[in-house]
């Protein structure tokens, strides 16, 4: 069993000035009763981080940190974007608590799931994924979007949980491991399933926007997902590799089909020639573009310098 431990709750904020105070007065109600239920230190805070937000929410996330002990933050230089917001955050985070939990700004993750995330942790997991039962409240639009994107990311092989998005616990140990993966494009629901260790699920119902608008517009979600796609597959140049395999197969039953032609009389003449040649060599254009792909994809997986092992005990040096 772990001890009582320091919870950091890292909430990324890009113009919240509408939601940001009923997000405290929730946060605050929610602090409170798990340090008194004794699940978490009295140390734990709630980080804000301000993703180079253009309205108040700056202002208001310093006023709050004047009053309430519980609440601190960090503001980026300009919009940096959700994904490097939250990392900000997390590695900042970790140098003062032993677990933290990432949330949006908007209350639609239910913050009463926190409770159950916790008690997951102190029975040994070092990952709890916050997974979607419903989405009742979402637009139809938003569900199939969603939906799609969950199927696209599994099809094209990254390994991201469904229904899933950046509602997790994580412990210290994670989040030290999260440092070393150097990659630009962060893509954290695919990186989180590449840590390992005791992960775990716990399920809650998402809940509308308290208030203001989405920041995810189609044209961010479709970035985004692509991101994720890029980021995590080299299944796209495999696709290419693939085509040109297949075209140079049917170019060689079209290569038999303008031979019959031809024998039987059914052709003009250089029609053989100019068929057979345009398959063959789109055929064989395609797969070399194909092959050089496959190691333009092995360099890009190198040029992550991912971490290849992570190490989660050492009997060696549990005996000192
Ligand atoms: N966010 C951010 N930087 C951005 C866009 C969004 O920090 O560039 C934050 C935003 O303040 C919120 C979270 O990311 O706390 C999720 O955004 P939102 O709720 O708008 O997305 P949705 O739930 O509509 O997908
Ligand atoms: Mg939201």
């Amino acid at each position: 069993m772990r001890k009582k431990s320091i919870l950091y709750i890292v909430v990324p904020c890009y113009n919240e000035e509408e939601v940001i105070t009923e997000t405290t007065e929730a946060l605050k109600k929610k602090l409170d009763s798990l340090i008194k239920k004794n699940l978490i230190s009295r140390k734990s805070k709630v980080m804000y981080v301000n993703d180079g937000s253009k309205d108040n929410t700056w202002e208001i996330i310093k006023s709050i940190h004047k009053k309430e002990k519980y609440f601190t933050g960090i503001s980026l230089s300009r919009n940096m974007g959700h994904q490097n917001a939250l990392l900000s955050g997390l590695m900042t985070s970790l140098k003062y608590a032993d677990v933290v939990i990432s949330m949006d700004a908007d209350l639609q993750d239910d913050i009463d799931a926190i409770d159950a995330m916790l008690i997951k942790y102190y029975q040994g997991c070092d990952i709890v994924y916050g997974v979607r039962s419903k989405r009742k409240k979402d637009t139809l639009f938003k569900k199939g979007t969603a939906h799609l994107f969950y199927r696209l990311m599994k099809f094209m092989g990254a390994d991201i949980i469904v229904n899933h998005a950046d509602f997790r616990l994580a412990s210290k140990k994670v989040l030290d491991e999260l440092s070393n993966f150097q990659e630009v494009n962060l893509f954290l629901r695919g990186i989180f399933p590449l840590i390992g260790y005791h992960q775990d699920i716990v399920y809650y119902e998402r809940k509308e926007r308290k208030a203001g608008v989405s920041k995810y517009p189609l044209r961010k979600m479709i970035n985004f997902a692509w991101n994720g796609i890029t980021s995590f597959s080299i299944q796209p140049i495999r696709m290419i590799l693939v085509l040109g395999i297949l075209i140079f197969i049917i170019s060689i039953g079209i290569i038999f089909y303008s031979f019959i032609r031809k024998l039987t009389g059914n052709t003009v003449t250089g029609w053989t020639f100019i068929v057979c040649s345009i398959w063959l060599i789109a055929g064989i254009q395609m797969a070399s573009i194909g092959m050089i792909g496959e190691y333009i994809g092995k360099i890009y997986q190198e040029t992550k310098r991912r971490p290849r092992y992570i190490i989660s005990e050492n009997l060696l040096e549990k005996k000192k």
